[in-house]
Formats: C-alpha cells, structure tokens, sequence
C-alpha cells in the first residue's frame, strides 16, 4: 500500500483528536489519524476521576467523558481512524511507515504530518533506586490501567514515591478501593503536582507528604516487604540517622514523563532539551515544514483543554500550504524559567495575540512574569503565586513581537 493523505495525525489521543478535528474544519479531506491502542482517547480512557474540561467545556467531565466528546465529533467529518496500528517511522519527505495485525507493514505519504504520540512515564530504571528487585513496583499510570481498566488490583499496602499528578490521584484511586496508602513521598522540598490534587487526593484522606524525602531502599524477595524512606539535604543526598521504615507491599512510582519522540528524533527533527520535545513554531510546526506536533509530545501539559487547544492552532496551520515567514523571534527563557513553548515565532503569521506556556523551576509568592524585549521590560504581569508543578501562559502581542529579536521571560521574585 502506499497511499497519499492530505495529513497523517499519529496518536489519537486528545492532542491527536483535536489536530485532526481542526484541520478538517479548515478544509482538510483525507485526513488519517493513526492509533496504536486498541480505541482512541489515549491517556484519558484510564483517567476515570473528573476535572477534565473546566476550561474548554465549561463543565468537569471524566478523561473518557472528555475524549468522548472529541471522538463523537469524528462522526460523518470522513477523517479515517486506523486502530492497533504502531508507527514505526517518519522521514522528513513525509512518507510513514506503520505496521498492524490487520494490515501488516505499510508505507504511507502525506501532505503533512502532526505528531501527537503523547509521553511515557520514568520507571524504577532511570531513578536507580537501590535494594532488591521484588514485584511490586509499578508506575502510577500502570497502576491506573490495572486498576481501572483491566480491572486488577496491584496492592493492599502502597507507597507512592514521587508527587506528580498520577501519584497523587493514584493515591487517591487506591483508597478509594480499599488499600492502605502510607505515605507520598517526594524529593523536592515542593510537590510536582496541581494544588487542588494535593488537597483532594491526599489532604482529603489524611495520607502524609513527605516533602524533601526519598526511598533510599526496597526490601523484599518476591514481592516488596518494606521500604526505607530517608530525608534529603538540599542536593538531594540522604541524610544518615532519619530513616524511616515503610511496610509495605507495593510502590507506585510518580516521577516524572518523557514526551515520546523517538519517532521525531529520527526523522531529523530539531529537539529543545529542556522540553524533551520538538522545538515549534508559533503554529506548532516543526524544524521541518509540514510536519507539526503538539499535545505531551512537546510538553507535559497538566491540563488536558491546553492539549486541546495548542492542538487546535497545529491541525489549522497543517491545512496550510505554506507556513514560511521572513522574521523569527527566538523566545528566551530568563531566571527563573525552565522552558517556554513555542520557542519560536514568526511575527507575520500571527494575527493578534500568541499564547507562550512556560514553567518556573521553583515555588514563588508575590512575584512578577516579566517579558523582556531585545534585552527592555516590555510587560510585566504581577502572579501571586508561581510553582513548578503549574504551568503558566502569558499572551503576547503581535506589535510586541514585530521587528523584535529576542523576547525573554523571566520571574521576578519579592524581596524580603
Ligand atoms: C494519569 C494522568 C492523570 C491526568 N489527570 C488530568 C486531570 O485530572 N485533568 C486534566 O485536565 N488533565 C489530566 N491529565 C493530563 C492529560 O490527560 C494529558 O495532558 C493528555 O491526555 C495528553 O494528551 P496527548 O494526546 O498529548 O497524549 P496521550 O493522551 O498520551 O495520547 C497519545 C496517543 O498516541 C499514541 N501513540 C504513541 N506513539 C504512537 C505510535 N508510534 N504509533 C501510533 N500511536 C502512538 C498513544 O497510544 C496514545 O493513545 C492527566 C494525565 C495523566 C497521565
């Protein structure tokens, strides 16, 4: 087979959805969008809890209530869903190679590409936690499909390492089916998750956070017996003599998400270290034309209607012809500031206004957002509180980008 699409979306979860949905819109006709699950909706199918949709729908929906909406839109649009279908690779001339059980190997060419393969999670590997190596251990999103979709239970006595989101509403979801949690445990001396999670996963239900703590070791020989929980100085190394032991017979791990961008990595595609995504264009486009990502392929969002709508803005500009521009503005992060997206913009595509997502790298109060402009304060924007596991948005306007070179951002913290 090798087939010709206007667009091949890859990942239809709700950035994939999304795209696709608004490049149809703008006129889009063979528009595949490629899924490896079995049903599309990504992440969200196993994010049963509600807060989903605040800000797009105005209401609060489960994950699957949210995708829901996004895949009954797919109805009669004529865009094709290719199910249980792994993409393999990309190449920067737009051709992709996919494979499934159905169809076996194929070869497809596209007009463009939007690449919405969201993220994975970090496992037991990449943080070396010491001791042995029992069963027990399992990533928080694991657990989240064992528990709510595949309907097996991993554990009576958990203990969660790591306070990101997951951890937190798994922390929640495992006492609400009857296991014990002990204890959240985190190595930052903040959380790394929404305040409104930590209050309704685990202040709610009593569960202790041991901020500025870490597992500094796993007992067990089939299955995790104990855990040994240390506080950190301020490098993060263990301090002898304030150990505490944990019995426990399973840990979930919540400590952090990689965009999945293998695929973009090999397709040439410029990458930002400090987003572990591709590097985009104000429209979401990619180093290479024609080829968009968007959703947690670019960053780790924590709210879904921000997928939505960056994904919005990459289907629309995929339906495009011609995206090039004369003038980029190289977007800067200042003190303070650990990314920002886009990272680039091209005045000239801009019609009035460009929404700039960044994240602080440390807990702030009554602090200012300050954009700066070839080096001068351009805007300033007073916050009274920032944190790292909260991602920001500052709107900037096109007269601020024209003619600009750089344009900085940077937090601006109280004195006293
Ligand atoms: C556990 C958890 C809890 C959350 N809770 C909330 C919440 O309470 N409120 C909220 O607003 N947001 C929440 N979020 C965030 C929100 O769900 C995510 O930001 C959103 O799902 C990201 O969308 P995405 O489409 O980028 O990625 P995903 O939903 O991960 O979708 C990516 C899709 O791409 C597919 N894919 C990947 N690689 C390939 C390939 N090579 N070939 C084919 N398909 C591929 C994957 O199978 C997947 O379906 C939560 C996220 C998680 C993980």
């Amino acid at each position: 087979m090798n087939e010709m699409y206007d667009l091949i979306v890859i990942g239809a979860g709700p950035a994939g959805l999304a795209a696709a949905l608004a490049a149809h819109k703008a006129g889009l006709e063979r528009i595949l969008l490629i899924e490896r699950d079995r049903e599309p909706g990504g992440i969200l199918n196993q994010c049963i809890h509600n807060g989903f949709g605040l800000h797009y729908f105005k209401e609060e929906l489960t994950g699957p209530e949210y995708a829901g909406k996004f895949i009954h839109m797919l109805e009669g649009t004529g865009i094709e869903l290719m199910t249980d279908t792994m993409v393999l690779e990309i190449t920067a001339d737009k051709t992709i190679t996919a494979v499934s059980k159905t169809y076996g190997l194929q070869i497809l060419k596209a007009h463009s590409i939007v690449l919405s393969m969201g993220c994975r999670e970090r496992t037991r590997g990449a943080i070396a936690i010491p001791g042995s190596r029992p069963a027990g251990i399992f990533t928080a999103g694991t657990a989240q499909r064992y528990v709510n979709m595949e309907g097996y239970m991993v554990g009576r006595r958990v203990l969660i390492l790591g306070s990101g989101d997951i951890g937190l509403i798994m922390a929640r979801r495992m006492t609400l089916e009857g296991a014990k949690v002990l204890a959240c445990v985190e190595v930052m001396p903040y959380s790394g998750g929404l305040k409104r999670n930590i209050v309704q996963c685990l202040e709610d239900f009593n569960i202790p956070l041991y901020l500025s703590h870490t597992i500094t070791e796993i007992r067990g020989k089939k299955r995790v017996e104990q855990a040994v929980v240390s506080q950190v100085d301020e490098n993060r190394q263990p301090i002898p003599g304030t150990e505490m032991i944990f019995d426990c017979d399973t840990i979930l791990l919540s400590v952090g998400l990689i965009p999945e961008n293998e695929l973009t990595r090999k397709a040439g595609i410029e990458m930002d270290p400090r987003t572990g995504g591709a590097m985009v264009y104000e429209n979401m486009e990619t180093s290479i034309p024609g080829i968009f990502a968007c959703g947690n392929a670019v960053h780790v969002h924590d709210l879904v209607d921000f997928v939505t709508a960056e994904s919005q803005l990459a289907g629309t500009a995929a339906a495009q012809k011609d995206n090039a521009a004369s003038h980029t503005v190289t977007l800067k992060n200042g003190s303070g500031v650990t990314y920002t997206v886009p990272q680039r913009i091209r005045p000239e595509r801009v019609e009035k206004n460009v929404g700039v997502f960044f994240r602080v790298n440390r807990s702030c109060e009554k602090s200012a957002v300050i954009v700066r402009r070839d080096g001068e304060i351009a805007a300033r924007y007073p916050k009274p509180y920032l944190a790292p596991g909260e991602m920001e948005r500052v709107s900037l306007p096109k007269t601020l980008l024209e003619g600009a070179n750089t344009i900085e951002i940077s937090i601006e913290e109280a004195q006293g």
